[in-house]
């Protein structure tokens, strides 16, 4: 689970990766032999049986930094990834944050990023906190999102990922109930398809330190059946 990859000088709530090392750590994935891919296509390899040496790159909240940065160091490797978009706030800022202004990628940068491949998927409107919305508003979260996302991507938007990771089980089953194939939590209370474990990657994550994340995330995923 990534954020943003750029240059930085403060970073209060661990969101930024330099790009220097974003690329280290994708060198280290292919170095183990193993693949960078979007949640979508993940789960499709899951299904058929053929995930191995396949990784799951997310990046929340569609940073324009997602598209000048990112995408270019993904596509020289061959990689995949599922960025996570917040609808309501394209070509905006990161106005829920309290921490520095990030830019948000525009609808041009986002139709970019999906002819390189990216999977495009929804971060919900507004980025509000889903638990504490009326039934109303949630069901606008993430049915609006989506349509809005269909629109600029002219493709079927099948991921969401939980504002600031929070899901209770009413949350996990709108977002089913929307028509969602999948959900990515951070620590899930019950994991599942709607439900789904990631691991937090920051600019502290080099080769050791990697190895252990991958461990533990090996272990969680594995658990869970
Ligand atoms: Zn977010």
């Amino acid at each position: 689970m990534y954020h943003s990859v750029d240059h930085f000088d403060e970073d209060p709530h661990l969101v930024t990766v330099s790009p220097q090392r974003f690329e280290g750590q994708l060198a280290w994935l292919r170095a183990r032999g193993l693949r960078g891919v979007s949640v979508r296509e993940l789960l499709e390899a899951q299904d058929a049986g053929r995930a191995r040496g396949l990784v799951g790159l997310t990046f929340d909240d569609g940073y324009a930094d997602f598209a000048t940065r990112a995408v270019p160091a993904l596509v020289r490797f061959g990689f995949g990834a599922t960025v996570f978009v917040v609808s309501g706030r394209i070509g905006s800022h990161n106005a829920w944050d309290d921490g520095p202004r990030k830019p948000l990628m525009s609808v041009e940068q986002l139709r970019k990023a999906a002819a390189a491949g990216m999977e495009i998927a929804s971060h919900g409107r507004y980025h509000v906190s889903l638990p504490g919305t009326s039934g109303t508003e949630l069901r606008e979260e993430l049915e609006e999102s989506r349509a809005h996302l269909e629109d600029i991507a002219e493709a079927p938007v099948t991921g969401f990922a939980y504002p600031y990771g929070h899901a209770t089980a009413r949350e996990v089953e709108a977002v089913r109930a929307a028509g969602y194939d999948y959900a990515c939590d951070i620590v899930p209370e019950r994991p599942g398809r709607h439900a789904l474990p990631r691991t937090y990657i920051g600019e502290r994550d080099r080769r050791l330190r990697l190895r252990a994340k991958l461990a533990r995330h090996e272990l969680r995923r594995r658990s869970r059946v």
